[in-house]
């Protein structure tokens, strides 16, 4: 059973203003089968932790570790992540102009798996995937996120998680910009990944909407680049209730609710 393990994470990135530490030690274990939601008022570093996970080259790892299953994912290559079973729906989906849905996926699924998938089986799994999601089937010739909705680009992230089926898997902000029928659509597909008990969820995002639809096992409160609080469930409906005011230093401007 795969467990994901970071501890006394530290993170920098380069501004224009020069570099400024974002992760100022993390420490988060999420095993198969759990569903971690990391919540946090904006700018608290939830969006640092998943693209550090993934190795976007714009965050540097100043201290602390991050292993897979006791491999060490901080000296992987973002290919070698991939394939070593982790995978990031991001909260900025980006354009992938010429390829369309159906060969980006294919290649995907190639390049983790290393062969390609049997093409009539993988055909029926695309095809019945994106029946769950409700998409339609023309989609699969649109190029990847190329003038796609904020809705198209979520459900094209979870038709990827589906398919590619990894072994912890980075949602981030899935809920942004979606209304309640899309959201429902998305969270259903990720409940159908957890449910085999296979694979690790980190549930990002700032509001508590999407967790009436996909329940926590654990919440973490993300402030100012730490976990400052966690705990089951019943935290993020304490949250939901209070926002994040209690968190944030007195005098500052209190934040909407969440
Ligand atoms: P969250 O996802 O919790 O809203 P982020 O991780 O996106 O927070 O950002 C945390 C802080 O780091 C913010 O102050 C943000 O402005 C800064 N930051 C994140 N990424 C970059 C970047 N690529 N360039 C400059 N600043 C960044
Ligand atoms: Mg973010």
């Amino acid at each position: 059973m795969a467990t994901l393990d970071i501890r006394g994470l530290h993170v920098t990135v380069d501004t224009e203003q020069g570099t400024k530490e974002i992760l100022r030690g993390v420490d988060l274990t999420v095993r198969a089968g759990e569903t971690h939601a990391i919540m946090g008022p904006n700018g608290s570093g939830k969006s640092t932790l998943a693209y550090s996970i993934a190795g976007h080259p714009k965050y540097t790892v100043t201290g602390g570790t991050v292993t897979l299953d006791g491999e060490d994912v901080l000296a992987m290559t973002v290919d070698e992540r991939a394939r070593a079973g982790l995978f990031l729906a991001m909260q900025y989906p980006v354009e992938v102009p010429g390829v369309s849905v159906a060969n980006f996926l294919r290649t995907a699924k190639t390049a983790i798996d290393g062969e390609a998938p049997k093409l009539r089986t993988w055909t029926k799994d695309v095809r019945g995937a994106m029946e769950q999601l409700r998409m339609d089937p023309t989609f699969a010739e649109r190029n990847v996120n190329e003038g796609f909705s904020g809705g198209e680009k979520k459900r094209h992230e979870i038709l990827q998680m589906e398919l590619l089926k990894p072994k912890v898997a980075v949602l981030d902000e899935t809920d942004s910009g979606l209304d309640v029928d899309a959201l429902k659509i998305v969270s259903e597909g990720v409940n159908r990944v957890r449910e085999g008990g296979e694979v690790g969820v980190l549930l990002i995002t700032h509001y508590t909407r999407i967790l009436r639809y996909i329940s926590p096992d654990f919440v973490h409160v993300f402030v100012d680049g730490r976990i400052a609080e966690q705990g089951g469930p019943e935290l993020a409906t304490r949250l939901e209730d209070e926002g994040y005011d209690r968190f944030l230093p007195t005098g500052a401007t209190p934040a909407s609710k969440a």
